[in-house]
């Protein structure tokens, strides 16, 4: 069974995410989406609230999971018995940290492949970051996430001005 993991902060999952996994669902068995814990990075979302905006946003897909974990992506591979990493790629920008993590993740555990998918054209321009930007100036939010967070992710915005 071909098993691929599609790690990544997702703080919070994009409409550029979800494409990916939709993706890879088509390509591999199952897909394992997990929200690596970094301590040194503390996002907006609390690592809970990530998994349950993933949740919602991949019901629909039978072959997807998504889990957490603090672990080094090579060891959690190991532990899932997963023998390839998806990433999505925007721009040679990506490119060169990409590229050094696949080949650290190999060096670590020599079974692991990454598999790099192109980002679709009209998401090459988004990202968590941006998404939480625009939040902030209340721009809608419907061309760039799951409809299934907006709530969520407009609820936090407020819920920080307000603080
Ligand atoms: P971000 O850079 O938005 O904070 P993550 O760290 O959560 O994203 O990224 C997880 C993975 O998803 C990485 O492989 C990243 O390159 C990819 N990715 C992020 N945004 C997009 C997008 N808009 N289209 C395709 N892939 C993306």
């Amino acid at each position: 069974m071909s098993i691929a993991i599609y790690p990544g902060s997702f703080d919070p999952v994009t409409l550029g995410h979800l494409d990916i996994i939709k993706r890879a669902a088509l390509q591999f068995d199952r897909v394992i989406v997990c929200v690596m814990i970094n301590a040194e990075k503390k996002g907006l979302f609390t690592p809970a609230e990530r998994v349950e905006m993933l949740r919602r946003a991949v019901a629909q897909l039978p072959n997807v999971e998504v889990d957490h974990s603090p672990a080094m992506l090579a060891e959690y591979a190991r532990e899932r018995g997963a023998n390839c990493v998806v990433k999505g790629l925007r721009a040679m920008s990506d490119f060169e940290k990409e590229f050094q993590m696949a080949m650290i993740n190999r060096k670590l555990n020599p079974g692991l492949e990454t598999v790099f998918l192109s980002a679709r054209q009209n998401y090459t321009y988004l990202s968590s970051s941006i998404v939480k930007e625009l939040a902030s100036y209340q721009v809608p939010l419907e061309d760039f996430i799951p409809r299934e967070i907006i709530p969520e992710v407009q609820a936090k915005m407020l819920e920080l001005k307000t603080r």
